[in-house]
């Protein structure tokens, strides 16, 4: 049956061993068992990010989701990017964003298109009346086959590199006509970054790359007052994974981790607001941040 968790030690405790599934891409969370933990029964809001706006991309589910619904708990109106074929998953977030009284815009697109891009970032900061945050957390991945270098095909690295890296690219200038002094972006790097799985050796590399990306952009933007950090997560259980790898790989999914289990992505969210918080991280820029049940990152 699926159960949305019902407590913090809940989640410490758990010991990993998701039932055998599969989804075909981009994975519905309704779909998922059991339903990941985005924090809508656990996260109290402190007003960290009263006032705020933010946007993030592909925050229809999984991470991003955790995401939306902790920042709006924290005081900031959102906007969300994703696929049209998620509008359901979308809808069911903006519906938690509103329970708590703030705004969520709703910015259906397929962000490998460089058009897109730019009008999901205009149309979100014209519709929240500003930009602060960009939190660049959409991305794609395929590990459903064996596979070596040379099973790699041209449609998979234009699905990958466009998904994870030229559209970070794009968003992230179209940004920076919106993000003033204070502003912050966060991106959605991976312990692949750092410890590559042979499976995943395209999307691992965006994610080395978006690691230098961010390191390097937080140099550029830094005389501008604009903060640039990563969040680098280990395996969580979201949709993208029983949607790109084999329903028989999510019994084991975590357990490789020195905490021995998958995190929920709600076990992400204090990262994400706490490098949003121009307070409470008002002097950290360039840094990667693991959330990775205790593997390393650099
Ligand atoms: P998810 O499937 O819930 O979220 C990914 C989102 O990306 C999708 O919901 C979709 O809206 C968006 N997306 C993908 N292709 C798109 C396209 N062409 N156009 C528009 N939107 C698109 O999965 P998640 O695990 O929450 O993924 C969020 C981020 O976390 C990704 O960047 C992923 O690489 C990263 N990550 C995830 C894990 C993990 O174990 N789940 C580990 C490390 C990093
Ligand atoms: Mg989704």
């Amino acid at each position: 049956m699926n159960t949305i968790n019902d407590s913090a030690e809940d989640l410490a405790t758990r010991g990993g061993g998701f039932p055998a599934q599969e989804q075909q891409p981009p994975g519905h969370t309704t779909d998922m068992t059991p339903i990941p933990d985005h924090g809508e029964k656990t996260w109290i809001g402190r007003g960290r990010l009263e006032g705020l706006r933010a946007l993030i991309t592909g925050g229809d589910s999984g991470i991003g989701r955790a995401v939306a619904i902790t920042f709006a708990r924290e005081g900031a109106d959102v906007a969300i990017s994703y696929l049209p074929e998620e509008q359901s998953d979308a809808e069911d977030v903006a519906a938690w964003v509103e329970r708590e009284r703030r705004t969520c815009i709703l910015l259906p697109g397929d962000i490998r298109d460089e058009q897109t891009c730019r009008n999901t970032v205009d149309v979100a900061a014209r519709q929240l009346g500003g930009l602060d945050v960009l939190v660049n957390n959409a991305g794609h991945q395929w590990a459903r086959r064996e596979r070596g270098l040379e099973d790699v095909t041209t449609e998979d690295m234009d699905q990958v590199f466009k998904t994870n890296l030229y559209a970070l690219i794009w968003i992230t200038q179209q940004a920076l006509k919106h993000l003033d002094k204070g502003a912050s972006i966060i991106n959605v790097s991976s312990i692949q970054a750092r410890e590559p799985s042979a499976a995943l050796i395209d999307y691992a590399a965006t994610k080395a790359a978006i690691n230098n990306f961010t390191v390097n952009l937080a140099e550029e933007l830094g005389p501008r007052g604009i903060r640039v950090n990563a969040v680098a997560p280990g395996p969580i259980w979201t949709p993208l994974q029983p949607a790109t790898k084999n329903g028989e790989d999510m019994p084991s999914f975590g357990e490789n981790t020195p905490l021995g289990r998958a995190g929920q992505p709600s076990e992400l969210a204090g990262a994400f607001v706490f490098l949003a918080s121009p307070l409470e991280a008002s002097y950290v820029s360039g840094a990667v941040l693991g959330v990775t049940g205790g593997r390393p990152v650099f």
